[in-house]
């Protein structure tokens, strides 16, 4: 049987990173596979930004531009230097020995067989805001209901008007805070008696007088108006002590309860936090195994933009085009050690030296 298609690097995931990295390293004439992903995690090609209309906060657009018609933008960029983009979704990887080796859903193949290999891999599967899954959400999301409040906070719809955030933790005070300058009032309700955001920022909320927090309270129902893409307009929230239930003023709610990286393919070969996230080295792509490197809100949950995820997505192209070219420099050396190489406990020791980049 024929060997499965070989590539020096292979991009996993189709955001802003992926697309930032897949340019850079096309034009570096690498000839990049990418795997785009079939509806991975249930969000289309192209990631978060297809889920949204209008982004205004992504530089060059001074008119703004939509979500998803940003997204064919970059994609077009990508193929437009060389990039190969591969319409499937990756379910397994082995990281573990080189060359790395993908396997991608509905496999033709024998089982075993990978689709792909590669000397170096981009993991940029990016992350997916939580939902609580309210009645009303699926109807007022987008308008009214909105998991980014520094995306989508400064719309004329929230200006001086009552929102709410849910969630304890740094991004709902972080985003509680922001959502000051534009609406009239922020209440932010937390589940349990206690916030779970680090001291100063609670200290911070608690202290602005644009806030109340509402401690032992959940949301229960979205309530809005009754015609087509009609706007939320009230909250039924609960007290979990007393079982109270009421009706407030809200035309926004903000969604900060957490976010899930796409990561379950890597956990055990790639180190990640106790959150999920791709532990990488402050400042840089690299993760815990040398030639694979991690950018975009895989390995980012403080940031979590557009901009800052194309921003690792350069920084990861950049740091694999380096190792590559360190790899290739490597192989004649390897070869000519080969032959010279010591026996660990009976067998070839490793192949590859541990990584040279950290
Ligand atoms: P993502 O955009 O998360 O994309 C990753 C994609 O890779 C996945 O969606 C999937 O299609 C694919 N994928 C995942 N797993 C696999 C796999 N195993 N195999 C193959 N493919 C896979 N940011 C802004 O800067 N401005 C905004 O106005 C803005 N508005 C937003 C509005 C909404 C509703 C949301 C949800 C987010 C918004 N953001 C905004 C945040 C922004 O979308 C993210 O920060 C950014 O998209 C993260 O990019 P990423 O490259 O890490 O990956
Ligand atoms: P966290 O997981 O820290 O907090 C999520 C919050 O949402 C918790 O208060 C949690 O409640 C609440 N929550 C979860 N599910 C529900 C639910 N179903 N109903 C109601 N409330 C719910 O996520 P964050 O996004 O806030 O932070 C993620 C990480 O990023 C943290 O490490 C944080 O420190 C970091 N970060 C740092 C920032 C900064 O330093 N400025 C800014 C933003 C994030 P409970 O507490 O009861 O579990």
């Amino acid at each position: 049987m024929a060997p499965p298609p070989h590539t020096k690097v292979a991009i996993i995931g189709s955001g802003p990173a992926a697309h930032t990295a897949a340019i850079y390293l096309s034009r570096a004439e690498l000839k990049p596979v990418m795997y785009e992903g079939m509806l991975a995690g249930g969000t289309a090609a192209g990631g978060q930004l297809t889920t949204t209309t209008d982004i205004e906060n992504y530089p060059g657009f001074a008119q703004g531009i939509g979500g998803s018609e940003l997204m064919d933008q970059m994609r077009a960029q990508s193929e437009r230097f060389g990039t190969e983009i591969i319409t499937e979704t990756i379910t397994k990887v082995d990281l573990n020995q080189r060359p790395f080796k993908l396997w991608r859903e509905y496999e033709d193949g024998e089982a075993d067989e990978p689709a792909h290999t590669a000397d170096a891999v981009i993991i940029a599967t990016g992350a997916n805001a939580r939902r609580l899954a309210l009645p009303g959400e699926e109807t007022y999301w987008q308008n009214g209901i909105s998991a980014c409040a520094v995306c989508d906070g400064a719309v004329p719809i929230f200006r001086n008007k009552p929102l709410a955030v849910i969630g304890g933790g740094d991004s709902a005070a972080e985003e509680a805070m922001f959502l000051t300058k534009y609406g009239s009032h922020v209440t932010v309700l937390v589940r349990k008696d206690k916030l779970r955001a680090s001291k100063a920022m609670a200290k911070r909320l608690l202290a602005n007088p644009k806030v109340t927090v509402k401690f032992n309270h959940v949301a229960v129902e979205v309530q809005g108006e009754n015609k087509p893409r009609g706007l939320m307009t009230h909250l039924k929230i609960k007290n979990v002590q007393s079982g109270a239930e009421e009706v407030m003023e809200a035309n926004g709610l903000f969604y900060a309860v957490g976010h899930d990286p796409a990561t379950a393919i890597f956990k055990g070969q790639v180190d990640t936090d106790e959150e999920g996230y791709i532990v990488t080295k402050p400042g840089t792509s690299y993760t815990s195994i040398p030639g694979v490197f991690a950018a975009g809100d895989v390995q980012d949950k403080r940031y979590r933009q557009a901009i800052t995820s194309a921003g690792s997505g350069c920084i990861a192209a950049l740091e694999a085009e380096k190792y590559l070219a360190e790899l290739e420099d490597e192989i004649p050396l390897e070869k000519e050690n080969q032959a010279k190489k010591p026996e660990v406990n009976g067998d070839a020791a490793p192949e590859y030296r541990s990584n040279p980049l950290l």
